[in-house]
């Protein structure tokens, strides 16, 4: 394992393995703490240059789907490896680059580095491969079955969006371009100016390890530039054959139509807006109501608010244990402080959120915290309204940024079920209740299974497990195809499509379906699985 790993900070792209310096300009990254410019320049591409790294993606994806399951899950480890031992000089500079904590980036490295491993283990467990056969039935009458066999392939190079927000979990090396590279499919990552240096930092990770492993250099390629510029000459590149996208709904919305409108339309993966409902039952407020109050706060701070999944809607009964409840949140808020946001625009749109909800009738606030020390930290705020505004303001339902709430005060089970019909899509609902609350829960469970992607019991949406069963999307504007998750290792599906082979000879099938079963994998066989194990 490689220990210590220290490349150089120089502003330029990393197209196919070669340092590019670009020719359309420089941009440089902002500290938000002070909102001081950072060092290099960086420096942004042109469209020749862009155009070599789509080539060299397109060139490279042969050779890597043809790849081994050992083969491809050894170069996603030597990935993590090399993200790891770029040691303490990652962190500082992330932190410099978002304002977030050196605790956060730490543990966020954690998580890049533990999905890029969990994708390791899916490659080779194999079991994305799906493979399929339904054996010839010659003697069959009317008419004999062919021998047909289906697998998974990769869908062709991938075009990765990095998030402000997670500058490592959801950026350069995050879980879109893990999954994608996981599928098979080269990837081609257009770097967030708010955090450029971040990016070339694990960019030059990912580039060795396509060098160690001697892959194509073709496989990877990290670029600068605008996104309503290069990011749509990216989507709109005949080479790009698919999508990852995490930010705003605009600019997920602006690139949806981009694929969709290109000569071959190609699928696209945006994850954009969320206000994640809770739902409080009057079971959980009935005694101690701190506890749910600070739970509530915390989730709704941390990280100065900047979480999709960040819980801005709060459904609480009126009467005297809900008064109790927001009475009990309001005093924890009041306490806070507010910390540095990711970038001075951010910011800005968080205020401006803030105060257009300020403005809209029948809205109040009812409580604020103090705002932080460094430029850029606003306070936290709190607002109440009731259900029928809520229903009647589809304001109401736009994403603030940051550490901002509404509590929406209902007085039925019919009222509850109402507004969440009336929700948009959402990554998240939370349910906070006792078994005294099973019975009025029961009619909204089937709403929340319609609007959103995850639903939580007595818990808080911020903090997204990785593993196999999680769910991270959901119905627009939340995802742009609920069909899929971003985190976890179903993701890896959004990046494949199947192939089948009909009555081709066993030895030029490909070896996921080949009679002798030479990958060791579990097999659908004649609608049957057959694991691994008995498939001697
Ligand atoms: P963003 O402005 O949508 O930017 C995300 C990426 O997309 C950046 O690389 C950006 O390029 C690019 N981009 C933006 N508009 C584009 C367009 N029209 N065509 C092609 N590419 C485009 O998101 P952000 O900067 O991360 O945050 C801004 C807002 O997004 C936040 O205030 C928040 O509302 C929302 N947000 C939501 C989530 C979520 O998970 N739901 C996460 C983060 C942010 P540039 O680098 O050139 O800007």
């Amino acid at each position: 394992m490689t220990t210590t790993f220290s490349p150089t900070i120089s502003g330029q792209s990393l197209i196919a393995g070669r340092p590019v310096t670009g020719s359309a300009g420089t941009a440089h990254a902002i500290n938000p703490a002070t909102n001081k410019k950072l060092k290099p320049a960086i420096t942004l591409i042109d469209g020749n240059e862009l155009a070599a790294a789509t080539a060299a993606a397109a060139a490279a994806f042969d050779t890597y789907r043809a790849t081994t399951p050992a083969g491809r899950a050894a170069f996603l480890e030597r990935i993590a490896d090399n993200i790891d031992a770029l040691g303490t000089e990652l962190t500082e500079r992330a932190v410099l680059e978002t304002g977030l904590p050196a605790a956060r980036i730490e543990g966020e490295r954690a998580r890049t580095v533990g999905q890029m491993r969990l994708f390791a283990s899916v490659v080779r467990q194999g079991d994305h491969v799906q493979a399929r056969i339904d054996p010839g039935l010659p003697e069959r009458a009317p008419l004999p079955r062919l021998d047909i066999r289906q697998r998974h392939i990769g869908l062709g190079p991938v075009a990765v969006f990095g998030a402000s927000n997670f500058p490592l979990a959801f950026s350069t090396g995050g879980g879109d371009t893990a999954s994608a590279l996981a599928a098979g499919c080269p990837v081609i990552v257009k770097a967030h100016n708010a955090h450029p240096g971040t990016a070339e930092l694990v960019g030059h990770a990912i580039t060795r390890a396509v060098e160690e492993s001697g892959l194509p250099a073709g496989v990877f390629s990290l670029i600068f530039g605008a996104g309503t510029s290069v990011g749509q000459a990216l989507v709109a590149d005949p080479h790009i054959k698919a999508v990852g996208f995490t930010g705003s709904r605009g600019g997920g919305t602006a690139i949806m139509a981009t694929a969709a409108a290109r000569p071959e339309p190609i699928p696209v993966y945006a994850e954009m807006s969320s206000i994640n409902p809770v739902f409080i039952f009057p079971g959980a407020i009935k005694d101690d109501v701190d506890a749910l109050a600070s739970g509530l706060v915390g989730s709704l701070t941390m990280g100065a608010g900047q979480f999709c999944t960040n819980p801005g809607l709060v459904f609480v009964p009126v009467g005297a244990e809900g008064e109790r409840f927001v009475a009990a949140a309001s005093k924890t808020l009041q306490a806070t402080q507010g910390s540095t946001m990711l970038t001075r625009g951010i910011a800005e749109a968080c205020a401006a959120g803030v105060s257009k909800l300020r403005g809209e009738a029948d809205v109040d606030v009812v409580a604020e915290g103090r705002p932080g020390p460094t430029e850029n930290a606003p306070g936290a705020v709190l607002f109440t309204t009731t259900t029928g505004t809520f229903k009647d303001n589809i304001r109401l339902q736009e994403e603030v940024f940051g550490a901002a709430g509404i509590f929406i005060r209902y007085t039925s089970e019919d009222e509850l079920i109402a507004s969440a019909e009336a929700l948009e899509g959402q990554l998240t609902a939370t349910v906070h209740a006792t078994s005294s609350d099973n019975t009025a829960i029961g009619p909204l469970l089937p709403v929340l299974e319609r609007k959103v992607g995850r639903i939580l019991f007595n818990s808080w949406p911020t903090g997204v497990e990785v593993g196999h069963a999680m769910v991270h999307g959901g119905p627009y504007p939340a995802t742009s195809d609920s069909r899929s998750t971003s985190v976890g290792s179903l993701a890896i599906m959004r990046f494949q499509r199947p192939v089948s082979y009909q009555n081709m000879p066993d030895e030029i099938l490909p070896a996921p379906l080949k009679d002798a079963n030479p990958w060791r994998l579990n097999r659908r066989v004649d609608g049957t699985v057959i694991s691994a194990a008995d498939d001697q």
